[in-house]
C-alpha cells in the first residue's frame, strides 16, 4: 500500500485563493456585465523591460547556432549573472558577498520552500504573522509542527505584527533556532530599519540561530536609510542567508529567476555541536535536485544591471508605487488605518471588521478582489491587502468604485 505524507491533511492556508477565486466566479456568473477589477493577487501586468527583452533575444539567437549553442548551464548559475548580483546589488551598498555564495534559482517560491530541508525535523522555528504562505506550509509538510488548533499550528513561535508593535514583530522570549524575516513584507508592507534588524542578527548570533530573511520586495524601497539587504548589518553573513527575486524587480513573474546568498561564513550545527558548512550544504541540495535556469532567462536578468537596465526597472517599479500611493491616500481618506504602499507594492487595510465581510463588501458593492488578511496569518483577520500591481486607469477605477460604495454602504 503506497501510504501517503500525512502532514499534508495538516494543511490548511492554501484554500485561501481557490475560496477568492470561487467568490469571484459566482458574483461574475450572477452579474455577467460587471468589469471585475482585480488588486488581489500579487502578480504584476507590466511587461519585461526592454533591456531584458532585447537580452533574451540574443540569447535565444545563440542557442539557435551550433557555434553557439549551450546545454546543460551549471546548477549555481551561470557566472555572468553571480557576479553581477554580487557587484551591483551587495558590494555597491558595502555588503560583502562575492558571486560564488549567489546560488541563481527558478524562483524565490521554490528556494524559500526547499531551504527548510537542510535542518533537523525537531528544530524550533519562528515565523512571522501576518508572512507569505509558504514559510508555514513547507514546514508543515515536512512535519515540524503539531495539528491546526485554534487558527494556528502548535509547536511554532509566531512572531506577530499587529498595530501594537507597528507591523514589525518583538524578539522571541524563547530559544528558537530558525527565523523567518520578511522585509518589505508581504502582506503589510511595512520595512524595517537598520536598528530594528541589527536585533536580531545579535538575536540568532547569540542563540546559534540562522535567519532566513526574504528581500523580494526590496526594489520598492526608495528610503536610502532603510536597509536593502540583511549583509548591511554587521555579522549577519555568518548567520543569514537572503533570498531575492526578479519576480517583482523586472516583471519575471512567468519568466522566473531569483537567487539566494548563502555565505561561506554561514554555519549550521550536528547533534554533537559540531560546525558545518551552510554554503556546502546548499550546494549539495542544489546540484542533485536543480538543474539550473535556462540561459536565455539569465541573459535577461543580467540585462537588469545594465545602465539602460536600471533606469527601466526603476520605471517599473515607480509605476507600482505611484499605485500604491494612491490606494493608500484614498484609503485614509476614507477613514482607514493603513500601512505599507511607500516602499512596497502592498497596502495593509485595518477594516473594522471581519477580513472576508470585507472581501464580500468590495465584492458585490464595488467589483473590486482585495486579498482577506487572515490568509496570511490569524494577525490579519480584520485587515485586507491591495496590491498595486494593475494598471492606473484600473486602480484609479477601483478606488472611485470603493469611494462610492463606502459612502453608499
Ligand atoms: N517571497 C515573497 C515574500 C513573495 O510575496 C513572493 C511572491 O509573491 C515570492 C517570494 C515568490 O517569488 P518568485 O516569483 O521568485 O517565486
Amino acid at each position: 500500500m503506497i501510504r501517503m505524507n500525512e502532514n499534508y491533511l495538516k494543511l490548511q492556508a492554501s484554500y485561501l485563493f481557490a475560496q477568492i477565486a470561487q467568490r469571484v466566479n459566482a458574483y461574475q456568473a450572477q452579474n455577467p456585465q460587471q468589469k471585475i477589477i482585480r488588486l488581489g493577487i500579487g502578480d504584476v501586468t507590466r511587461a519585461l523591460p526592454a533591456a531584458c527583452i532585447a537580452a533574451f533575444h540574443r540569447a535565444v539567437e545563440e542557442m539557435a547556432n551550433d557555434a553557439t549553442f549551450r546545454g546543460y548551464g551549471p546548477e549555481q548559475g551561470y557566472e555572468f549573472l553571480r557576479e553581477k548580483i554580487a557587484v551591483h546589488d551587495f558590494q555597491a551598498r558595502g555588503a560583502d558577498i562575492s558571486a560564488d555564495e549567489v546560488f541563481i534559482s527558478d524562483g524565490a517560491k521554490c528556494d524559500t520552500g526547499n531551504f527548510q530541508e537542510l535542518f533537523a525535523q525537531d528544530i524550533r522555528i519562528a515565523i512571522p504573522d501576518p508572512v507569505y504562505p509558504v514559510y508555514i506550509d513547507t514546514n508543515v509538510m515536512a512535519g515540524r509542527t503539531a495539528t491546526w488548533r485554534n487558527g494556528r499550528y502548535e509547536g511554532v513561535v509566531y512572531l506577530e505584527s499587529t498595530e501594537a508593535n507597528d507591523y514589525i514583530p518583538q524578539l522571541p522570549q524563547e530559544n528558537v533556532d530558525l527565523i523567518y524575516l520578511c522585509f518589505p513584507n508581504n502582506p503589510t508592507g511595512r520595512t524595517i530599519t537598520k536598528e530594528q534588524l541589527r536585533a536580531w542578527v545579535e538575536y540568532a548570533r547569540a542563540h546559534r540561530a540562522l535567519i532566513l530573511y526574504d528581500a523580494a520586495y526590496v526594489e520598492f524601497i526608495r528610503d536610502d536609510e532603510l536597509p536593502q539587504s540583511i549583509y548591511e548589518i554587521e555579522g549577519a553573513q555568518e548567520v543569514a542567508v537572503e533570498f531575492r527575486s526578479f519576480s517583482k524587480t523586472a516583471g519575471f513573474t512567468g519568466t522566473r529567476c531569483a537567487y539566494t546568498v548563502v555565505p561561506r561564513r554561514c554555519q549550521v550545527y550536528d547533534a554533537q555541536g559540531n560546525r558545518h558548512s551552510l554554503h556546502a550544504l546548499w550546494d549539495r541540495r542544489q546540484s542533485t535536485k536543480f538543474n539550473g535556469v535556462s540561459y536565455p532567462v539569465q541573459r535577461a536578468a543580467e540585462a537588469v544591471f545594465s545602465p539602460e537596465g536600471k533606469v527601466q526597472v526603476r520605471a517599473l517599479s515607480d509605476y507600482y508605487l505611484t499605485n500604491a500611493r494612491l490606494i493608500r491616500e484614498t484609503m485614509a481618506k476614507l477613514g482607514f488605518a493603513c500601512v505599507g504602499g511607500e516602499h512596497a507594492p502592498y497596502v495593509w487595510i485595518k477594516t473594522g471588521m471581519d477580513s472576508w465581510a470585507f472581501f464580500d463588501l468590495l465584492l458585490h458593492k464595488a467589483g473590486v478582489v482585495c486579498t482577506p488578511g487572515v490568509g496570511f496569518g490569524s494577525c490579519g483577520e480584520g485587515y485586507v491587502r491591495l496590491s498595486a500591481f494593475n494598471s492606473h486607469e484600473n486602480v484609479r477605477e477601483a478606488l472611485q468604485r470603493i469611494s462610492h460604495a463606502l459612502a453608499h454602504s
